[in-house]
């Protein structure tokens, strides 16, 4: 059997709230991870999975701002494999709150004339929120 390739879904920007909550599926689901990395006391998240609408796998860092207290002990030099460790911002306890815009690097196609600059960023355009928990709260706790 030989399996057709897919031409990769039109470029839309969309922000729909349907792509957060696919993305909370996905990262239920453990197809989507979400985590903050920190040294030298900068923490930076790390967004890295599928995407929920193209289903490309993309990575998304970026640094976390305000690491509120300046020269605190240093957490670097945390033994691991690979640098991959998890490692909760030294005391916070907010929640870490991304807005993730796809960067699959898989060109897809624009729908019209309308839409442009799809090759700037290489994605499909959805946008969409995750939420870190910087504490494990009970899921589907909602507000
Ligand atoms: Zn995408
Ligand atoms: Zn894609």
């Amino acid at each position: 059997m030989t399996q057709q390739p897919q031409p990769p879904i039109p470029y839309e920007q969309t922000s729909d709230y349907r792509w957060t909550e696919a993305a909370f599926r996905l990262l239920e689901s453990g197809a989507l991870t979400a985590s903050v990395t920190a040294s030298d006391n900068v923490s930076s998240a790390v967004v890295e999975g599928a995407c929920p609408r193209c289903v490309h796998r993309f990575t998304d860092r970026r640094p976390l701002t305000a690491v509120s207290n300046g020269l605190g002990e240093s957490r670097a030099g945390v033994p691991g494999s690979g640098g991959r460790d998890l490692v909760e911002p030294a005391g916070s306890r907010e929640p870490v709150v991304l807005d993730v815009t796809c960067s699959c690097g898989v060109a897809h196609p624009t729908g019209g004339p309308g839409t442009a600059d799809a090759s700037a960023t290489g994605g499909c355009g959805v946008s969409f929120r995750i939420e870190l928990a910087a504490d494990r709260g009970p899921a589907g706790g909602q507000q």
